[in-house]
């Protein structure tokens, strides 16, 4: 079959059944061949009746000695039941026997006196042996030189498509004369020892032995991450190559001089990282990983500054309007009495996508005529129609909301603008490499002084009215308080606290203190209202959902209840907790878990134990994967269906080199049309390659 073809063209598949292919996104042969098992049955192996152990699946095979039908209660209905004796022990062969409820037309399938193989789980119980409907075939018939020894795909399903089918439409796609041509050049196959796509493709599907199998699964592992590397490198190369930057030479001393605190030092370190960038003549494109609180958002500040006393523009972007709204506020503070090399106030902005209209376009035109100095906001800055007179620092906070396509965007803006990126996403270094091979890696590891450690308790659902009691004493100390529940409204299906339930009822118990709630799909003018009061010490205890999760600073907030934890990734949990312990008051986070589900304890424990982002990261990697961690499609980053971020190091390395190799020889592909097209389509969005 050609793999253009549509699945119509494969013999069974009609147009009923290639609809319901479609809804798991399979519409060509090459679909449908690409639709990998997600995992295999063993079935080389004949289980003599007399060795089939008990719960383990087995294919077994034995002559029929009698097939008995009983009626049950309810009439028409039947119960099939079928002896079958050992075939393989000779004398005093031992039997089992296999069961079908409610099928009438099964019995005559069973021919006695003939031999049949059969599939299922055994029940082994006080000698006697029963499969309960088992798949089965006779022994001398196509069907069992298929199914039975022999190891058998097993595929990820979709209502209405069964296993027997999907094999049967994969061995028919597969057929002679299918050839799969190969993209790879013929020294990589040579060289990193990998079999060909051909064999790989059809392996994956039908392998005869465990190591065929092997060997395909690295090839195919082996694909995605090579063009991965391809892609990322080639991008790497277009935000690197020589491109020349900014020169930045303003001085940022008058800015120092106001600055309420003493850096730490790696604040101190990475400031420095950044000025040299600023007046190195190429362009800077750097990543800062600081765990949260440790104080990015001054570095963004200094960059910032320096970039407006040096003549240019610069721009933050937050992944809310509450984070951006609230960047605004620290600028302002830090910003104020500062001026612009012609002596006029540094003019700072907040744009945002809920603002008027006709103050937006004001703004607009303002940043395009350059009476803006700085603007902050979501990453609606970086669309279309927005214009700087003089773009020259692009600083992104919390990046992890942000993809690698987004980060091509803004490299289209401006004269080549500096790059600075921020996050709090503690990145594993093997991951941050990948994704971020095209820029400078800064790394914050250290705290402002005086932080004490926040202390992190597990609570059950049954301890909940000691964990409020608690919250009150703080609230009394004049303290404020956090609560964090996953759902806004109440869910029939799901057993979880809907913020609203919890705010209602919470409203209730700590009537003498001013209780708010507040939701992503509040208006922004009512979230910004709330938000202040709450920094401002107006409202004592609120109630919400994950908004507040990233980069939220109010140092008199000392407790964060986590409603539900169970809900949340181990990075979201470290994320609010980072809301508190911001203040030289001892903090607390309570996770209050209502599953009794190892995982969950697990990840609460997890939590209990460290502070250190860097860890929990590691270790949300390893439980939940590469995938869910960072919501892959979040970064641009094309699906990777065999491929393991954490798992595959090995291979990534081996890809990686090869990657760089075939760049070196040909820095743009332009040799290769078939692998650049590949790289492309992989890519999907079409990053610039
Ligand atoms: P994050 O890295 O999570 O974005 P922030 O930049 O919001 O952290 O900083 C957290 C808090 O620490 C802020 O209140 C900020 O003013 C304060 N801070 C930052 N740097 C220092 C420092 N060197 N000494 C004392 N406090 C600092
Ligand atoms: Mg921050």
């Amino acid at each position: 079959m050609d793999l253009n073809d549509s699945i119509v063209a494969i013999r069974g598949v009609g147009p009923k059944k290639a609809q319901r292919l479609n809804n798991m996104g399979i519409y060509n042969v090459e679909d449908l061949v690409s639709h990998f098992p997600r995992g295999y049955q063993d079935r080389r192996e004949v289980t003599s009746i007399s060795c089939l152990q008990n719960g383990i699946p087995a294919l077994t095979s034995g002559k029929i000695t009698m097939v008995v039908k009983e009626a049950t209660r309810y009439k028409k209905q039947q119960i099939l039941r079928i002896l079958v004796e050992d075939s393989l022990s000779g004398d005093d062969a031992t039997t089992m026997e296999v069961v079908f409820f409610h099928v009438n037309y099964l019995e005559s399938q069973f021919i006695k006196g003939e031999t049949y193989y059969f599939y299922g789980i055994p029940k082994v119980q006080w000698g006697k042996r029963q499969m309960v409907f088992p798949e089965f075939f006779p022994a001398n018939s196509p069907q069992a030189n298929m199914q039975a020894r022999t190891i058998l795909p097993l595929y990820p399903l979709t209502y209405g498509i069964s296993q027997v089918e999907l094999r049967k439409w994969m061995r028919t796609a597969l057929e002679p004369p299918c050839v799969i041509t190969d993209f790879l050049p013929v020294d990589i196959l040579q060289e990193s020892r990998l079999c060909s796509l051909d064999y790989a493709m059809h392996k994956i599907h039908f392998p005869d032995e465990k190591d065929e199998l092997k060997a395909a699964k690295y090839r195919l592992i082996f694909n995605e991450l090579y063009l991965l590397q391809l892609g990322l490198m080639m991008l790497a190369r277009h935000n690197k190559a020589g491109q020349p930057g900014l020169l930045m030479y303003g001085d940022a001393k008058p800015f120092m001089d106001r600055l309420p605190f003493r850096l730490t030092d790696g604040q101190d370190r990475i400031i420095h990282e950044i000025f040299s960038d600023m007046v190195s003549g190429s362009r800077m494109n750097r990543l800062i990983q600081g765990d949260v609180g440790s104080g990015k958002t001054v570095l963004a500040a200094m960059g910032l500054y320096k970039a407006v006393i040096s003549g240019y523009q610069g721009v933050l972007m937050a992944p809310t309007e509450l984070l951006a709204t609230q960047h605004e506020k620290t600028f302002k503070n830090l910003f104020r009495g500062l001026v612009r090399p012609d002596g006029k106030e540094i003019n700072i902005a907040l744009i945002t996508g809920g603002m008027k209209a006709g103050t937006k376009r004001a703004l607009l035109s303002e940043l395009a005529s350059g009476v803006l100095d700085i603007v902050i906001g979501t990453h609606a800055l970086i669309q279309p129609g927005v214009e700087f007179s003089n773009l020259g620092l692009v600083v992104t906070d919390e990046q992890h909301r942000f993809g690698v396509d987004q980060r091509m965007h803004l490299n289209e803006k401006g004269e080549a603008p500096h790059i600075l990126v921020m996050t709090a996403t503690p990145i594993p270094r093997t991951l941050a490499v990948i994704l971020f091979g095209d820029m400078d890696i800064s790394l914050l590891n250290e705290k402002p002084a005086g932080r004490q450690e926040i202390i992190t308790k597990i609570a059950d659902g049954l301890h909940r009215l000691e964990v409020y009691d608690f919250v009150e004493q703080r609230l009394k100390m004049g303290q404020q308080a956090f609560v964090v529940t996953p759902l806004i409204v109440e869910s029939d299906t799901l057993d979880i606290k809907s913020t609203e339930e919890v705010f209602t009822q919470l409203k209730k118990e700590f009537s003498g203190y001013q209780v708010a709630f507040l939701h992503g799909g509040m208006p922004r003018k009512e979230k910004d209202a709330i938000m202040l009061d709450f920094s401002e010490g107006r409202i004592h205890l609120l109630v919400s959902t994950v908004v507040i999760e990233v980069g939220i600073d109010v140092p008199n907030a000392t407790v964060m209840v986590v409603e539900n934890a169970e809900r949340f990734g181990l990075a979201q949990l470290h994320q609010l907790r980072g809301r508190v312990g911001r203040g030289a008051e001892q903090s607390y986070c309570i996770l209050i878990s209502e599953g009794e589900s190892p995982f969950a304890k697990q990840r609460a424990e997890i939590m209990a134990s460290s502070s250190d982002g860097f860890y929990i990261a590691e270790k949300d990697l390893q439980l939940r994967g590469p995938g869910e961690f960072f919501g892959t499609r979040q970064h641009g980053l094309p699906e990777l269906k065999l491929a393991d971020l954490t798992r595959h190091i090995k291979i990534l390395e081996e890809a990686k080199m090869r990657a760089s190799e075939t760049l070196s020889r040909d820095p743009d592909l332009s040799g290769c049309s078939t692998l650049k097209e590949k790289t492309k389509m992989f890519f999907e969005r079409g990053l610039n390659l």
